[in-house]
């Protein structure tokens, strides 16, 4: 009694508490699409797509429309033969977002059926993870206020969006260095600097003493071999984001020794997709990081799952739901300020 009968997709706009602002991008709400996968049993799993058109040129409009087609492919299989249906969504490429909410629906409602978590599934690595939480691109005096608010809520990690000026990155990590003592820190430049530019940022502040856990994404998204030139001449590991979406890209980054990180988000490869990312960056030495999009509590329960499941992340960057307006908290797990626990 484990087969799919049903797959309902549900249109949930979230509003930012404030708006979210990087590298060339600012944004004021979310549109996601929530997706039920009903068992014959009654059993019921959730996911959560999260469409990003900056990253993933994925758009709510036309995610909407793959409902008839989702239910031709999946309906009547068995969820506890979840590898064979992951096989099946791993045709919508150009839909990653959507594979990653159905792949973890299935996921879900196997759980429900059996009354095993999802953590456990996937392997029950760890029971509990940490996330950071993000200060978006401001005034010097608002991003001071953010960061130390942040530090005040109990995040040791703090990461900061810059990527539109490099000049006056470099002047503002320093002050919210000097007034956030004891964090440590994540740039993140949403692709936003040169190669030379990110090369001057990262020497300014190391001559400081700021102290980087880790530089994402300095550079374009295809521009593999800037990657591989901030990587080789960085104080601080630097990890792709905008540059990794598929097992295929975690490869190349991989053979041309481009990082030290990658951060996989669940709505840029699904859930098959990491799998096959962590056990590559596991096998090549290649460190971890878990982000996210625009998931509400729902969709940030999946990765919550993942990684716990999973195990062999470093950093997580999970805290989408905590910066929008959302009526009441549905993740599958505990928390506890920056920390998340499953049981
Ligand atoms: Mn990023």
């Amino acid at each position: 009694m484990s087969k799919i009968v049903d797959i309902v997709l549900e249109k949930k706009e979230y509003v930012y508490t404030k708006p979210f602002h990087i590298a060339h991008n600012i944004s004021t709400s979310v549109v996601n699409i929530e997706v039920s996968v009903i068992l014959d049993s009654g059993a019921k799993g959730f996911g959560e797509a999260s469409p990003s058109f900056r990253v993933n040129g994925e758009r709510y409009e036309t995610l909407i429309h793959l409902k008839d087609f989702v239910k031709q492919s999946i309906i009547k299989k068995d969820v506890k033969r979840y590898r064979q249906i992951f096989e099946i969504l791993d045709l919508l490429k150009a839909f990653p977002s959507m594979k990653a909410a159905i792949q973890f629906a299935v996921l879900d409602a196997l759980s429900e059926e059996i009354t095993i978590p999802v953590y456990q599934l996937l392997g029950g690595s760890k029971t509990e993870i940490e996330t950071d939480k993000t200060v978006s691109i401001g005034t010097l005096e608002e991003m001071i206020k953010d960061s130390k608010e942040i530090l005040n809520e109990g995040f040791k990690i703090i990461k900061v969006k810059v990527g539109e000026n490099f000049k006056d990155d470099i002047e503002k990590i320093i002050a919210i260095a000097e007034a956030t003592k004891g964090a440590s820190y994540i740039i993140d430049a949403n692709t936003g600097y040169t190669p030379k530019e990110a090369l001057q940022f990262i020497d300014s502040v190391y001559k400081n003493g700021v102290d980087v856990a880790l530089f994402e994404q300095p550079v374009a998204a295809n521009d593999i071999e800037g990657l591989r030139l901030v990587r080789f001449y960085s104080h601080y590991p630097v990890a792709a984001d905008e540059s990794v979406h598929t097992k295929y890209d975690a490869l190349r980054v991989i053979k041309e020794e481009a990082v030290d990180f990658i951060n996989i988000k669940l709505m840029k490869t699904g859930v098959s997709d990491a799998l096959a990312i962590v056990e590559m960056a596991k096998t090549a030495n290649i460190g971890l990081m878990l982000g996210s999009m625009g998931e509400s509590s729902i969709g940030i329960n999946q990765s919550v799952h993942f990684a716990t499941g999973v195990g062999g992340f470093t950093f997580f960057d999970l805290d989408s739901y905590l910066m929008i307006k959302e009526d009441k908290f549905r993740g599958k797990f505990k928390k506890v300020g920056p920390r998340m626990i499953v049981q």
